[in-house]
């Protein structure tokens, strides 16, 4: 099935973002293939995070473009290029810690195109069913009455992927979805970024700080260094590149 998926659903073309005087993205240009999962590595402070705020449009950036689904995005405000279907998890989680899982899944949907029809409007019985189904999906279907703030963090980032699939994204851009996750967990997160893409057919970028699950993921990979593209290629080609080992895998990760 996958072969058969060859266009690219985002393209970064020539992107410059800056800070002040920190150069968080140089000239960055890549693409994410439709229906593929694409891995994006680097060192801590090379530009990752950056360059999805850049994607999903937090923030403006200087100079370049930003193609989603053939459109200029790059002017578009994030709500905007939310409801078009382009959405992110953060690095630290988002979640609303007082509140159980069912009504962190039920307020998550303001991002959807019939949202206006508001929360407890006629569609309510359908999104209640979804958002259990979307909890038994991620495997958190017996703690959905649990407040959320007392999940395990790895079982938070859980809540929050699901949170972000309510939304029905085309595509999903996950921000270290792994990091501080306990490894049993790890496994689990695996097999469901697998599903959310086989079955549910989203397309995914992953900004990933563990090698193993990289190399698990992603078909293509970039690689960053200090603010611009160092490579990219296959797991296994990026796996024997010479200037990510040094850039990278020899900085202890
Ligand atoms: P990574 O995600 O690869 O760790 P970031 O994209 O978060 O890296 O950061 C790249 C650089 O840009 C860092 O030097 C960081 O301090 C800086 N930076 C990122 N976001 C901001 C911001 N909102 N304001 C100022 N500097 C920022
Ligand atoms: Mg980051």
């Amino acid at each position: 099935m996958k072969s058969l998926l060859h266009s690219n659903i985002i393209e970064v073309h020539n992107v410059f973002k800056s800070f002040g005087g920190v150069h968080a993205n140089i000239d960055i240009s890549m693409h994410v293939k439709k229906g593929g999962i694409t891995g994006i590595i680097g060192p801590n402070g090379c530009g990752k995070s950056t360059l999805f705020n850049s994607i999903v449009g937090a923030h403006p950036i200087d100079s370049g473009s930003i193609i989603f689904e053939e459109r200029e995005i790059s002017k578009l405000l994030v709500g905007q290029i939310a409801r078009l279907g382009l959405l992110r998890t953060f690095q630290q989680t988002r979640i609303y810690s007082k509140m159980n899982c069912v009504d962190n899944m039920l307020i998550s949907v303001s991002h959807r195109k019939d949202a206006r029809d508001g929360l407890f409007a006629p569609r309510k019985g359908e999104t209640l069913e979804r958002a259990l189904s979307l909890l038994e999906f991620v495997g958190l279907y017996s703690k959905r009455n649990l407040i959320s703030g007392d999940l395990s963090f790895g079982q938070q980032k859980l809540l929050e992927f699901a949170m972000a699939l309510m939304n029905e994204p085309k595509v999903l851009l996950l921000d270290e979805p792994t990091a501080g996750i306990n490894p049993t967990l790890i496994n689990g997160l695996i097999d469901r970024l697998h599903r959310a893409n086989e079955e549910l057919g989203i397309t995914l970028c992953v900004i990933e700080h563990n090698m193993r699950v990289v190399m698990n993921l992603a078909e293509h990979i970039y690689c960053l260094a200090n603010g611009r593209l160092l490579a990219d290629g296959k797991p296994t080609e990026l796996q024997a590149d010479q200037r990510v080992i040094d850039a990278y895998l020899g900085g202890g990760h």
